[in-house]
């Protein structure tokens, strides 16, 4: 059971504004939720974080796991009967957690989040083998992977060097940006 929370409506105009999109024609019909691949990892399925915010549950919405075990693979979006853009939900909730400074309820997450965005950073795209030997390295866990990591050389899932872009310039553009 969702209850109301205080000051519901500035809560989703909040959100709406950061993300961008306006959920208040979700219905709840739950297709999102039932399509995501990632629902056994959530605490709250992503129809209901949408609820969440409906009813002005921000502290709720802000520390739940869901938001950032969401990869934002859009599958919910794709099938969703009113084109909601889920992922820019979560990626809104996900700014506004890291700017309220809520205890992130996935920290590994983040840190996977921050590895991605360091080598898109330096090369203009991602380099999975150093993402996941960064991840590891700061989590003090080199091992427990790595059976995996060898397979996924073994048939060339993992580059070992990383591919640059050209034009580093818009690169480094898009992160001042920011
Ligand atoms: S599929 Fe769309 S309308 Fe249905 S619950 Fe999910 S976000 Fe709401
Ligand atoms: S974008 Fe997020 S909520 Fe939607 S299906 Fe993918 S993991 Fe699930």
């Amino acid at each position: 059971m969702i209850k109301l929370g205080q000051n519901q409506d500035d809560l989703a105009d909040e959100i709406k504004a950061l993300s961008g999109i306006n959920f208040s024609a979700c219905f709840h019909c739950r297709t999102c939720t039932n399509a995501c691949p990632f629902l056994e990892g959530m605490d709250y399925a992503p129809n209901k974080i949408i609820r969440l915010i409906q009813f002005g549950q921000e502290e709720t919405a802000l520390k739940s796991s869901t938001i950032w075990v969401c990869v934002g693979c859009n599958t919910c979006s794709s099938c969703c009967p009113m084109a909601i853009d889920i992922p820019a939900i979560m990626d809104g909730l996900r700014h506004k957690a890291i700017e309220k400074g809520i205890k992130i309820a996935e920290p590994d997450i983040l840190s996977f989040h921050t590895e991605v965005l360091n080598t898109v950073k330096k090369y203009g795209r991602t380099h999975k083998l150093e993402i996941m030997m960064r991840y590891k390295l700061k989590k003090l866990d080199l091992l427990s992977d790595m059976g995996m990591g060898l397979n996924m050389l073994k048939k060339r899932k993992l580059d070992l060097t990383p591919s640059k872009v050209k034009d580093k310039k818009a690169i480094e553009k898009i992160f001042k940006d920011r």
